[in-house]
């Protein structure tokens, strides 16, 4: 028997659904303003392109890794500092609950690429629902969304036909951080500027210490952290090989088994950032409640 549809309190709903993205670990949640994300991306990138009668916009973030993961080299961190999939299982658990519990159709938004538009271009801008939803602001290392309380956060999203009332994006933005403006206006570089290994951050703080203008050089950043790109390219280098050792050169160099070891393993270190910006960062790493000894701090400060 069909399930009777029952009229649903927006705002009730609302409320069951951010408590479930806190419940099941999310830091923030909230909703984004459906028509402004339709106004600033780009058309085929709107969220009706991908849910015809999409409502609302539900953004989540979850915490980066612990405080002890900033003091480990960099050759560790790029396996485990990414916390994105936690991000991602509870948006996918959070479209099942919509949809039972509202019984509304609901997805689970993709935060994965345009097969038609190649490895750099996503279906849609996680970014862009995280920031109107108000839990990240764009800093100065790359757009990097970061939250004053929380720091660096990774984030999901779901799309519902769900009416739900949109949030506001966050009044203040915490980067540039005081002692960021202090050393940009001794040496003309923030932390992430001077510490990016590949010099990819280039940017500018104006007189009120707030951003003027910021540069990524994205093709930098991602071969220096983005190594899906590099297995066809060496596949293309052992394929263009004239003989036998420069073939095995190709392919069991041991830059190149890396490469073999970290894709049998489903590593995240094939497509992680580096962290070099984040690690140098005092938000990232000294905002009030992110980590989590300060959040147990916090807590039991209460
Ligand atoms: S992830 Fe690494 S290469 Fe990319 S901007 Fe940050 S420090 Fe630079
Ligand atoms: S180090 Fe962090 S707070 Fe400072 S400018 Fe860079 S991103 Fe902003």
């Amino acid at each position: 028997m069909a399930r009777k549809k029952r009229d649903i309190d927006p705002a009730e709903a609302k409320t069951a659904i951010l408590e479930y993205c806190k419940r099941k670990g999310a830091l923030v949640a909230g909703i984004a303003d459906l028509a402004a994300i339709e106004r600033i991306c780009p058309p085929g990138y709107r969220p009706g392109d991908l849910m015809p009668r999409v409502k609302s916009v539900i953004s989540l973030g979850v915490g980066g890794q612990t405080q002890g993961a900033w003091s480990v080299p960099a050759k560790a961190l790029g396996y485990f500092g990414s916390t994105e999939s936690r991000a991602y299982t509870i948006a996918y658990g959070l479209a099942f609950y919509i949809e039972n519990k509202f019984t509304t159709p609901t997805i689970y938004c993709p935060p994965d690429m345009d097969p038609d538009a190649g490895p750099r271009v996503p279906l849609q801008s996680l970014k862009v629902h995280a920031e109107l939803a108000g839990i990240g602001a764009r800093s100065l290392a790359g757009d990097i969304l970061l939250h004053p309380e929380f720091g660096y956060m990774y984030f999901a999203s779901v799309f519902t036909e769900l009416e739900l009332e949109p949030d506001k994006p966050l009044e203040t933005n915490p980067c540039p951080a005081p002692s960021c403006v202090s050393m940009y206006r001794q040496i003309g570089q923030t932390p992430c500027m001077k510490f990016c290994p590949v010099q990819c951050l280039t940017g500018e703080v104006a007189d009120d210490g707030t951003q003027k203008i910021m540069r990524y050089d994205m093709a930098a950043c991602a071969e220096m952290t983005q190594q899906f790109e590099t297995v066809p390219a060496a596949i293309m280098e052992a394929i263009k090989a004239t003989d036998e050792p420069a073939r095995e050169d190709a392919l069991f160099d041991p830059d190149n088994k890396m490469l073999w070891y970290k894709m049998s393993v489903g590593s995240g270190g094939l497509l992680a950032q580096c962290f070099e910006c984040m690690r140098v960062c005092p938000i990232a790493t000294k905002a009030p409640l992110a980590d989590p000894i300060l959040r147990a701090e916090a807590k039991a400060a209460e």
